[in-house]
């Protein structure tokens, strides 16, 4: 112990320097009943990892001026927790209820079971860029662009790994070196550190603001044209609105400017919405873009389109072919993985009484106010006891940056548990496999079912009835 003491160069009290020595050996901890009831859950190795690191936390503790050694019930007891904790740190399933439809956090769109299933044949070996037909190399998915360009009306159509990839790629290849034009009601930040005027820096352009925060029109941008100018570049300003006086060039118009002028016009429309949904506001959808004229459109795989996470770009076969050939390309390409779930989901998309009726985000999005009353009475009456349970009005959203402004009516389930704070409640639903993710409101945990399946009912009182004490 002199050589600790010397190398932290301060002096451990007489009493902390026993404790150290009284800490027992890994070995010996190893073999108590305690520590062989762990191994049945985890691996020996992965035991021996959270022991040592019990021990260096007691070790810690006892350096930084504790006196009393932990009992070996209470080192295996934290060797316990830190097991886990890393147990909850893998990947795990969750039922969302939260009434946000595309929650971030929890991994935006839930795939169709279509979608699901073709991510499991897709896992093995697949035609990934094979023709059956021909017994040689072919394009990478075509069934995907395939499916693109049928639903939208483009030429031409390519996926990458997310909208902020798109529109990397799209400024990259189609602007590096020149000027793009933004209205000034549009130089938006989505969130995660995706500000439209970072990508256009990144994407090798540099950005002319034009027109004022509430009114740009056609003339401010044709005023903004030089001969460096290469695009103009429309944004959907999907996570927030503006109302009162307020004007922006439709695209239509901004299309015959930009070609009158040999531009192209690019749009970034976020959510991307493949169908007019009459329940929800209106969203511009990539299919009415094309038909104004913009020459590349770009919307994300995982927010109103519900598939894998993915950049979509559509547009004219002229403005997607240097997109083609552009290094950047191979570093954003999608994985096998994510083309079988993004085309299984567009395939659903090619009849839209379909789409709503398979894919969980429009299914959730267009449900009606009876099945969510249903659902929630019979998550209460499962519940109780030892649970109790009130039914109380909620409000959902669409989330994911999409639908800012949009209410929808639901229900919650508000609960409270004898013996259990509600933050223990919420825990206890959390940890519990699946997890149920929900939120605390006025002491009570709540669980909105609007982001519940009805197949997640049973599940969802089973978490509840056991985390009773
Ligand atoms: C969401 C969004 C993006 C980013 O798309 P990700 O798929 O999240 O990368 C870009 N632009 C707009 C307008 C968006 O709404």
């Amino acid at each position: 112990m002199h050589g600790l003491q010397g190398h932290l160069g301060k002096a451990i009290s007489g009493e902390a320097n026993k404790s150290l020595r009284a800490l027992p050996q890994v070995q010996r901890l190893l073999e108590l009943p305690a520590a062989a009831a762990l191994i049945q859950h985890a691996t020996r190795s992965a035991v021996l990892d959270a022991i040592r690191a019990a021990l260096d936390e007691a070790r810690a503790g006892l350096l930084a001026g504790g006196t009393e050694a932990p009992s070996p019930e209470s080192l295996i007891a934290a060797a316990s927790r830190l097991l886990e904790r890393h147990a909850t740190q893998g990947m795990r399933r969750v039922l969302n209820a939260t009434g946000i439809v595309l929650h971030t956090n929890l991994g935006r769109a839930a795939l169709a079971r279509e979608a699901l299933e073709a991510v499991s044949e897709a896992a093995g070996y697949s035609n990934l860029e094979y023709g059956l037909d021909t017994g040689a190399r072919a394009a990478r998915a075509p069934g995907v662009e395939m499916l693109l360009r049928s639903i939208t009306g483009a030429d031409a159509a390519i996926a990458v790994n997310n909208g902020a990839a798109a529109m990397l790629l799209i400024l990259s290849a189609l602007a590096s070196g020149g000027e793009v034009l933004v209205s000034r009601g549009e130089l938006i930040e989505i969130g995660g550190g995706f500000r439209i005027p970072d990508v256009i820096q990144q994407g090798g352009a540099r950005l002319v603001e034009v027109g004022t925060t509430n009114k740009t029109h056609l003339s401010d941008y044709a005023a903004a044209i030089t001969q460096c100018t290469r695009a103009i570049l429309k944004v959907h300003p999907s996570n927030y609105r503006m109302v009162g006086f307020t004007a922006e060039a439709d695209l239509a118009s901004l299309a015959t400017l930009a070609h009158e002028r040999g531009l192209l016009l690019i749009y970034d429309l976020g959510s991307g919405a493949m169908q007019e949904i009459a329940e929800l506001p209106h969203e511009p959808t990539p299919a009415a873009a094309i038909a104004a004229g913009a020459d590349a459109v770009a919307f994300s795989g995982d927010k109103l389109l519900g598939g894998p996470q993915a950049g979509l770009i559509v547009g004219r076969e002229a403005a997607i072919a240097p997109l083609r050939r552009h290094p950047l390309l191979r570093a954003l390409r999608l994985d096998k993985l994510t083309l079988a779930a993004l085309e299984a989901t567009l395939r659903l998309h090619q009849d839209p009484a379909i789409a709503r009726a398979r894919i969980p985000v429009l299914r959730m999005l267009t449900q009606d106010e009876a099945a969510l009353a249903s659902r929630a009475d019979r998550i209460a009456s499962l519940v109780q006891p030892p649970a109790q349970a009130e039914i109380i009005v909620s409000t959902a959203y669409a989330g994911g940056g999409t639908l800012p402004v949009h209410d929808i009516a639901s229900c919650a389930v508000a609960l409270s548990m004898p013996g259990l704070s509600a933050d223990e409640l919420a825990r206890s639903l959390r940890l519990h496999r699946p997890a149920i993710v929900g939120r605390i409101a006025g002491g009570r945990v709540l669980l909105d079912v609007f982001t519940l399946e009805d197949a997640d009912i049973t599940l969802v009182a089973d978490a509840i009835r056991s985390a009773a004490p």
